[in-house]
């Protein structure tokens, strides 16, 4: 019998300080992370924001120009990629095409010299857990995108890593498969209870599976968080932007005291939970759902932010209802789950939200852009 798999079977991982530069261009600039054994963390972040080079890193492809990792007590930069014991995803499949799928497997097994008896059991075992055990005689080319990339999975297991990390693994598959294959690697994740880093740029993807995020801007973490904190709490303009719709309302401080902040955006009174300096410039971040339609005339609820607008469009969206509703010098963007009314484009309405409902971010709370302003054609 192969050794039980547990969760204890996954390793802690620990970055950090790592730093590459590629000429003039500083691509990872200090980043620090810590995994625990067993998690499932993803790298989020737009498309050259230096998630592949991390992942690079850790699996020994990429040497790092300063900085450490250490895999439990294991420093790893300056260790051989092959000697590092790291499963590997990539986003294209890399099956070895003359080779079938339980030769593929075997690979691994093979480079490790396992006898031969052992092998086939464990890459049975194996193909078992990825669904794949009756496809084992199969070349790679008479399969489809998905289970290929499920044969990648079993291949990057079955000499049973303590650490597998993916790249893009389901970036070439069409959504319905990648949701199919993103609940597959979240059971096969809780099956064999190896840690594994996962890279996306797919805010759902990495919801869906991930037990903390990593959010990667331009070569730095933004914010580590539960999928939660990071909805409900970003520190920064950009993790909220990033994940989840959002309005935002930038405005001055006038007031900062016992972690509430009080805004003064265009005329418009904003308090919410946080932190800034007074005299200065900062955002609130309200998500959609958090906020309230009243009718025009209503009295909103005491301690409460409001807000008068018309609403400009209403979209159904199977469960819940999105309003866009224009505000002086704004467009908020709200979501009913149960709405109470019908409301069409035209009609006033007051909107209100709860002060804790929305949150104060750092980053800069200057629009790069200016806001979109709604032009009226008539
Ligand atoms: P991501 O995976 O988040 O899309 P990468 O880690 O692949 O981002 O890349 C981060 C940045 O580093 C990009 O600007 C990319 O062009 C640059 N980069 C990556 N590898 C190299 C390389 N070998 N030489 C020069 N620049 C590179
Ligand atoms: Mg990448």
């Amino acid at each position: 019998m192969p050794e039980p798999t547990t969760r204890d079977h996954g390793v802690g991982l620990e970055l950090s300080g790592l730093t590459k530069r590629y000429g003039a261009a500083t691509v990872l600039d200090g980043v620090d992370l810590s995994v625990a054994p067993g998690e499932f963390m993803t790298l989020l972040g737009p498309s050259g924001s230096g998630k592949t080079t991390t992942l690079n890193m850790i699996a020994g492809f990429v040497e790092p120009d300063a900085g450490q990792i250490h895999m439990g007590d294991t420093p790893l930069v300056g260790l051989p990629a092959h000697k590092r014991d790291i499963g590997v995803v990539f986003q294209h499949y890399a099956l070895f095409p003359h080779m079938r799928v339980d030769a593929n497997v075997a690979f691994p097994l093979r480079q490790r010299r396992v006898p031969k008896a052992e092998a086939a059991r464990t890459v049975s075992e194996m193909l078992d857990v990825v669904g794949l055990g009756h496809l084992a005689r199969r070349y790679p080319r008479e399969l489809s995108g998905g289970q290929q990339q499920r044969v990648a999975l079993a291949r990057a297991l079955v000499f049973r890593p303590r650490l597998l990390l993916l790249d893009e693994p389901l970036g070439a598959l069409d959504k319905r498969l990648r949701e199919t294959l993103q609940m597959e690697i979240k059971r096969i994740h809780r099956e064999v209870g190896v840690t594994f880093v996962f890279v996306t740029h797919d805010q759902e993807e990495a919801l869906v599976l991930s037990d903390r995020i990593a959010v990667f801007n331009e070569g730095r973490i933004e914010q580590v968080g539960t999928a939660q904190d990071l909805y409900e709490r970003p520190r920064t303009l950009f993790a909220a932007e990033f994940l989840g719709d959002s309005n935002v309302l930038r405005g001055r401080v006038r007031s900062a005291d016992g972690g509430v902040v009080e805004l003064d955006c265009d005329g418009l009174a904003v308090t919410a939970p946080g932190t800034a300096a007074v005299g200065g410039t900062a955002a609130v971040v309200l998500r959609p759902e958090r906020v309230t339609v009243l009718d025009a005339d209503a009295q909103p609820p005491a301690g409460h932010n409001h807000l008068d607008g018309i609403v400009d469009d209403v979209v159904y969206l199977g469960g819940r209802r999105r309003l866009l509703v224009g505000c002086p010098g704004r467009t908020m963007l709200v979501d009913e789950m149960a709405p109470r009314r019908g409301l069409t484009p035209g009609e006033p309405v007051r909107l209100c939200w709860a002060a804790v409902a929305g949150t104060v971010v750092a980053g800069d709370p200057a629009p790069a852009t200016p806001e979109p302003t709604r032009a009226v054609a008539v």
